[in-house]
């Protein structure tokens, strides 16, 4: 699954695990779990990560080659985040060949304005975990959660100056990426500024075409 941070991978590629069965892949889930150890390795993904810089492709061809030997990946799995570099795309291509699976790419577009928003303007509960957003889902008391009333987070990567950086990174280092599978003739584009029901309609559509 591709697309811009904020464009809501994570939000579909979590749908799509549940509805088809396969396990979602979210390297950034994984890297941000590994940064709360107490090595060098995990203080230095948390500084890149906090950054809005990509974490080096080493770290992430180990990473996505032991998460993808699991069992429960036998009959596929859902990636999200995960290529985000030529080097990465390759790795895949050549893991996807040993492990005798077809690589199938869906990117959600969804505008730079709308990003920058949805992106700078989310916000965590540091209790439940609900998301909101400023813009476009503030919630009834400014900072804390309607549900539980416990006060919400930004995170560190959310911070504007994180944020373009992210978005600057996605722009040089992946967008090129789309290309590459476009050519490969293996992408599906999907409108991403739907409702999220909207597009996991679309997106389901587009892999049962398969
Ligand atoms: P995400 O939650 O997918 O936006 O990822 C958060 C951060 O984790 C990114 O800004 C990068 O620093 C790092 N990251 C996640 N996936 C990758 C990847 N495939 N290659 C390099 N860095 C990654």
């Amino acid at each position: 699954m591709m697309g811009a941070p904020g464009a809501g991978k994570g939000t579909q590629t979590h749908l799509l695990s549940e509805k088809y069965g396969l396990p979602q892949i979210s390297t950034g889930d994984l890297l941000r779990e590994m940064s709360k150890a107490e090595t060098p390795l995990a203080r230095s993904l948390k500084e890149t990560i906090a950054s809005g810089a990509l974490v080096r492709d080493e770290v992430l061809a180990d990473l996505i080659i032991s998460r993808t030997s699991g069992e429960d990946c036998r009959n596929g799995y859902l990636l999200d985040g995960f290529p985000r570099t030529l080097i990465q795309a390759n790795l895949l291509g050549e893991l996807a060949r040993r492990q005798g699976n077809e690589i199938r790419v869906f990117s959600i577009v969804v505008s730079m304005d709308c990003l920058l928003k949805r992106l700078s303007g989310r916000r965590i509960c540091t209790l439940c975990g609900e998301i909101y957003n400023v813009f476009f889902r503030p919630p009834k008391r400014e900072g804390f959660c309607d549900l539980d009333g416990a006060p919400l987070l930004q995170r560190s990567d959310d911070f504007e100056d994180s944020v373009k950086r992210r978005l600057a990174a996605y722009q040089e280092s992946t967008l090129p990426l789309i290309d590459y599978y476009r050519q490969g003739g293996r992408l599906k584009e999907i409108d991403g500024q739907r409702s999220v029901a909207e597009v996991f309609a679309k997106l389901s559509e587009s892999i049962d075409d398969i």
